[in-house]
């Protein structure tokens, strides 16, 4: 949890600057763009002038969060100045600069101005500033937690950002991040007026034919290493364009795979449009797929992390399949002792 000297340092940040960015990580989620634009309206009510850019647009299923569709697509020729001109630069959900896309150059440059709020894992940081608290659920309930105490009243919008953020990084209260603040600030948002359905369905309930498809594809060709408690898919090039769903983003399959008994990681590949391929995460109980991540440089959580690997699909695979298989020896054998 946040304390005093959090809730100092944010409204004396707030108090002394005057001309604002607010920016998230690549490829935002519900938790980074929920975040950013309370963060925003928040900035915005203190009288500050504020503007929001992302190094990638806002995905289909984020475009009903008000706000969330305009926010602008890094472009140097006319960011590169906003970033310039701030007197303070607000990340969120972010620490890692290798998560900032195009956008990683132009903010070390500006990094001693950047103020961090993320509730990741990481290993020092470049930022002049930061507020971090890994035991959060999500960087949406550490907003919520730093707006409230400065008496900010959630708007209708702000109350489903702030709901979305903490609904989408605990899997709608089920992933193991699911905390009793996660509760405790959900339930307080349900009172603000939030009607939970609504952004599952938005979320979760909008999937295309070929995507649908794609899964189809990708389940059957599963493929089980470690007698069955390791499951991965692969998403080609190939495959990708067979079904007419190339490059979006399909972290979820994942669920698919943790679905079975035996399973314990779960591991998507997909190849990226830049020839890289992207390792989607997740684990049950104590398996830390975060330590697995780091190993090939990415990160995340204990139980959802994510890479992104040059080289060829099958390599991919037999690597990544290869460290999981000694995560989880290791694993059993720490639990033994
Ligand atoms: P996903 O598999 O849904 O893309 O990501 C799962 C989690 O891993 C998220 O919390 C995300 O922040 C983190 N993550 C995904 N890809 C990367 C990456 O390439 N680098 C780092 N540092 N974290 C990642
Ligand atoms: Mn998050």
């Amino acid at each position: 949890m946040i304390g005093g000297e959090e809730h100092g340092r944010f409204r004396e940040l707030v108090d002394r600057h005057q001309d604002i960015v607010v920016t998230t990580h690549m490829n935002p989620d519900g938790d980074a763009l929920g975040s950013q634009l309370v963060v925003a309206r928040y900035l915005r009510e203190q009288g500050k002038k504020v503007r929001m850019v992302n190094s990638d647009p806002a995905p289909e299923t984020l475009r009903f969060l008000e706000g969330a569709a305009e926010i602008p697509v890094y472009d140097a020729d006319v960011h590169r100045a906003w970033l310039a001109e701030a007197d303070l630069v607000v990340l969120v959900d972010n620490s890692a600069s290798d998560r900032l896309g195009r956008m990683e150059q132009p903010m070390l440059e500006v990094a001693d101005k950047v103020f961090c709020i993320d509730h990741h894992p990481t290993r020092g940081n470049p930022w002049k500033y930061n507020i971090l608290d890994t035991a959060a659920c999500a960087t949406a309930a550490i907003v919520y937690e730093l707006v409230t105490k400065q008496g900010f009243v959630a708007d209708d919008a702000s109350a489903l950002a702030m709901y979305v953020g903490i609904a989408t990084d605990t899997g709608f209260f089920r992933f193991n991040s699911t905390t009793v603040q996660a509760h405790a600030i959900a339930s307080r948002l349900l009172d603000a007026g939030v009607d939970p359905a609504r952004p599952y369905q938005e979320i979760y309930e909008g999937n295309s034919e070929a995507y649908t498809r794609l899964l189809g594809h990708a389940l059957a060709d599963l493929r089980l290493d470690a007698g069955g408690a390791i499951a991965s898919v692969r998403l080609t090039r190939e495959l990708q364009d067979r079904c007419g769903a190339f490059d979006v983003d399909s972290s979820e399959m994942t669920t698919a795979l943790l679905a079975m008994r035996s399973v314990r990681i779960a591991v998507l590949f997909r190849d990226l449009p830049d020839g890289k391929i992207k390792v989607s995460l997740r684990s049950k109980g104590n398996v830390n797929v975060h330590s697995l991540a780091t190993q090939f440089g990415g990160g995340g959580h204990r139980n959802a992390s994510g890479i992104v690997l040059d080289g060829g699909m099958d390599e991919a695979v037999n690597l990544v399949t290869g460290k999981a298989t000694e995560l989880l020896a290791a694993t059993d054998a720490g639990s033994m002792e």
